[in-house]
């Protein structure tokens, strides 16, 4: 986007009146709240509802089938990122995005909230796969047109950002979650649909007022010539496409496990194809192909760290379903309530670690030591769930507090990595990119989800301890090897801190 341009949308922008920021960050900080609050909703009561039997109001899946449909669900979501990002950087822009993404979300919710077939199922996940591709990325991009680029109270914007989304994936699983799982699936569902519509009806109204231009600039239109071409080829994918389903699924060849395996596929190549275009750019400079080196190996680490984050709501669900002491201290848990353990930490603990970083100054860790730390947390938390087998055997159910420390410990990762992940990708993609970044930081998610599906199979209270300590060994190492690199690391990152 042109320097004019975008301190035109700051001037737009009424500057103050939400704590102190930009009115804008009001619209834009409920509108994520709410539709962290359906997405983390659906998704903790989405894996019991696959796996439940018929009996119970589920769809009487098998368990490692609805495991991998959780991760590569999650997995198209991110990527679909990408798709949201071009179309709102150079057709309607980020505004429209959002406002059709949460759409396309709500809709897919309310699909959820019918009682019926398998097929509804799958016609709501393609909704929000395309609503959350539109939405999620471009709901951030815009908190960033409110601040002019030298604004101090940019980074503060963005973390009041992050508690909003993470103060609606708290609050969700205890509502969507409690009645979802008590009373019926479809009714927690619908709660999902209503709180989207909460956020699409706070965007529209408020967004006239509050955000001014920002969202509403299309960054780099295509031009007529572009259009034409790109709407052709746009013709000529879907075409193919409904060619290849229409002769693989009768000829028995696109069956379920390729699909996962597809997914696993695209969820590698996609970021591998992004670096290598990235990287032979005639826009590139040579500073910035030196970055984008840097920038690999915190990318591996960062889906390696998503990977087991991930798992927080797919395998670690089930095993608060199964493995756990539902009756505890004189209440009935809900297994969908652990979902909200992840957030309520993030948002208590993030305070301190803004304290701490800032009390550290310049001694605080280097951002490639950072990456190094939050996935030495993250392995840690694999180990520690693996020892309650370790003491009781795989039969007898587990202390809750266990699965509570596990994901406590993944959040101290969390808050070494995820707040900084964002703004490295920022700070080490190529300028010519830098639309792209916010769908790349992602992909990071997105190809972690996609291994998480191809995985999940090996999972089962059987091979648990196995399952847990390679995976946390593996990320302990890698956090190692990170660790040990990063002075080189640095290096690459030319000046960048
Ligand atoms: N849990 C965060 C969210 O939903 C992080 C996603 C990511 O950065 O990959 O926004
Ligand atoms: N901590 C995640 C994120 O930042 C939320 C979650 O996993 O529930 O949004």
């Amino acid at each position: 986007m042109a320097d004019l341009d975008k301190q035109r949308i700051v001037e737009s922008v009424p500057q103050r009146g939400f704590f102190g920021h930009p009115k804008g960050l009001f619209t834009l900080f409920f509108t994520e709240f709410w539709e962290r609050f359906s997405y983390y909703g659906m998704r903790a009561i989405l894996v019991y509802y696959m796996y439940y039997e018929l009996s119970q109001g589920g769809l009487g899946m098998e368990e490692s089938t609805a495991l991998a449909i959780m991760s590569i669900y999650g997995s198209l979501v991110y990527m679909s990122g990408i798709i949201g990002g071009w179309l709102a950087d150079r057709i309607f822009g980020a505004s429209k995005a959002v406002f059709y993404g949460g759409l396309f979300i709500m809709l897919g919710h309310i699909t959820l909230a019918i009682p019926g077939s398998i097929s509804l199922f799958f016609v709501s996940m393609v909704l929000i796969v395309l609503g959350t591709g539109l939405l999620k990325p471009n709901v951030s991009s815009i908190v960033g047109e409110l601040y002019s680029e030298h604004d101090d109270r940019r980074d503060a914007g963005f973390s009041i950002f992050y508690m909003g989304i993470n103060l609606g994936a708290f609050i969700a699983p205890l509502i969507v979650g409690t009645v979802g799982m008590k009373y019926n699936f479809h009714l927690g569902f619908s709660i999902a649909a209503v709180g989207m519509l909460a956020g699409l009806i706070i965007f529209v109204y408020t967004r006239k007022n509050n955000l001014g231009l920002a969202g509403s600039v299309v960054a780099s239109p295509l031009s007529p010539a572009e259009r034409k071409k790109v709407f052709l080829s746009i013709g000529i994918g879907i075409v193919v496409l409904a060619v290849i389903v229409a002769i693989t699924i009768p000829l028995g060849l696109l069956t379920f496990k390729s699909f996962i395996l597809l997914v696993g596929i695209l969820g590698i190549l996609i970021p591998t194809i992004y670096f290598i275009v990235m990287f032979r750019s005639p826009r590139t400079t040579g500073v910035e192909r030196s970055r984008l080196i840097a920038y690999i190996p915190l990318f591996i680490a960062a889906i390696m760290f998503w990977a087991i984050q991930e798992q927080g709501a797919t395998i670690l669900a089930s095993y608060a379903d199964k493995r756990t002491q539902l009756d505890f201290a004189g209440i009935h848990i809900s297994p969908a309530w652990f979902q909200s353990l992840n957030p309520l930490f993030i948002i208590t603990l993030a305070p301190l670690f803004a304290w701490l970083w800032m009390k550290l100054g310049q001694r605080q860790p280097t951002i490639p030591k950072k990456f190094a730390l939050g996935l030495l947390f993250a392995g840690l938390s694999f180990l520690v769930i693996l020892l309650p087998a370790y003491f009781g055997g795989e039969h007898s159910l587990v202390n809750p507090l266990w699965l509570v420390l596990s994901y406590f410990i993944v959040v101290l990762g969390e808050l070494c990595l995820s707040p900084v992940g964002l703004s490295a990708t920022t700070k080490l993609a190529p300028a010519a990119f830098s639309a792209q970044t916010m769908s790349l930081w992602f992909l990071s998610n997105a190809a972690a989800q996609a291994i998480n599906a191809q995985i999940a199979r090996f999972y089962s209270p059987a091979t648990e301890m196995v399952y847990f300590g390679v995976i946390g060994g593996a990320a302990i190492l890698l956090s190692i090897l990170l660790f040990s690199f990063s002075g080189k690391i640095q290096g690459y990152m030319k000046g960048i801190t």
